[in-house]
């Protein structure tokens, strides 16, 4: 045993030293124009605004699915309440070789919702392309990097799970079904990396937000981005961390963060279209997320036993979603 356990070693060292590198192979996997090609799918006027329970969001889910099927990835439909109009979040994992599994996992994450039509005008269609087309675009970058990176024997270590959530828009319902009855235990989580909004803005200059819950995530995401160089501006809208779907996460203990621009003169209006997107912003911010993923699931881990804080006595209603 021990005799193939050195083999195993020797061959995974072997495999890593003539492999490029986790940098290298992000950059080539992402690129604007894919990151840019898939808003603009995602945020066309076929899809209706994706508004929470409507068919428009049905189609956004199933676009999804096949999307993320390309990459390799089976994304599951979970349902997040008895409303029979209501769609699922999406679900899929990354599992990496058997030989170097480690435990844990991390989730890359995104909501794919948005609003309803307006009543009136010329253009009524909330396209959304910043939000949240670019975050979901992000995470299907995410998941091509990593399989290019699980191909060359440098992938994480450690299981991730995309999801795509559903009714953000509403009152993170997708996000708060998730925690209240999670695919794997919370306390497995190793870090949760959220992104609603990461098109617009100053060039490549992106917000981080996760407080004091999120500093472990934050940290690994500070070293990852040495080899990037995006101007991280951390911590500086702790109103943010119950704005989206990291929300839920941070309030059970789980290490998470949200990625995100500040509110544009086109936040919520149906003047959020692709036009108006950076698609390199939201590449490279795909491309820190990939190398921090396979960071994180490096880094020595032991399950937390107890990341449930004492419910509250009532709950609180939930804040306006980004
Ligand atoms: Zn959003």
């Amino acid at each position: 045993m021990i005799a193939h356990a050195l083999f195993v070693s020797l061959m995974v060292a072997l495999a890593q030293a003539q492999s490029p590198s986790p940098l290298a192979l992000a950059r080539t996997a992402i690129t604007p124009d894919q990151v840019r090609k898939d808003i603009a799918e995602l945020a066309s006027d076929e899809m209706g605004g994706r508004f929470f329970r409507s068919p428009f969001a049905e189609k956004a889910a199933q676009w999804i699915v096949a999307r993320m099927a390309s990459e390799g990835v089976t994304m599951e439909r979970k349902t997040i309440d008895t409303n029979a109009e209501t769609g699922p979040n999406l679900v899929g994992v990354l599992d990496p070789r058997p030989e170097t599994r480690t435990d844990g996992c991390v989730l890359v994450t995104a909501h794919y919702d948005h609003l309803r039509p307006k009543r009136s005008g010329d253009d009524k269609i909330h396209n959304g392309a910043d939000d949240n087309a670019s975050g979901v675009a992000g995470m299907i970058a995410v998941a091509h990097a990593l399989q290019s990176c699980a191909a060359a024997g440098v992938g994480p270590r450690c299981r991730v799970l995309f999801v795509a959530f559903n009714g953000e828009e509403a009152g993170m319902v997708g996000s708060r079904a998730f925690v209240k009855d999670p695919p794997v235990p919370l306390g497995e989580i190793r870090a949760v990396f959220n992104m609603d909004m990461i098109s617009r803005g100053k060039p490549r200059e992106i917000f981080i937000d996760g407080g004091p819950k999120g500093a472990t995530v934050i940290a690994t995401l500070r070293r990852a981005n040495e080899a990037i160089g995006l101007k991280l501006r951390v911590d500086e809208h702790p109103d943010w961390l119950d704005r989206s779907d990291q929300g839920p996460f941070l309030k059970k203990g789980v290490p998470a963060v949200l990625f995100s621009v500040e509110d544009h003169e086109d936040y919520h209006k149906v003047s959020d279209e692709v036009a108006k997107i950076d698609a390199s912003l939201a590449a490279e911010v795909a491309q820190l997320v990939a190398l921090a993923a396979i960071d994180a699931a490096a880094e020595p881990f032991a399950a937390r036993k107890d990341p449930e804080p004492a419910p509250p006595a009532t709950i609180p209603a939930p804040p306006k979603a980004r």
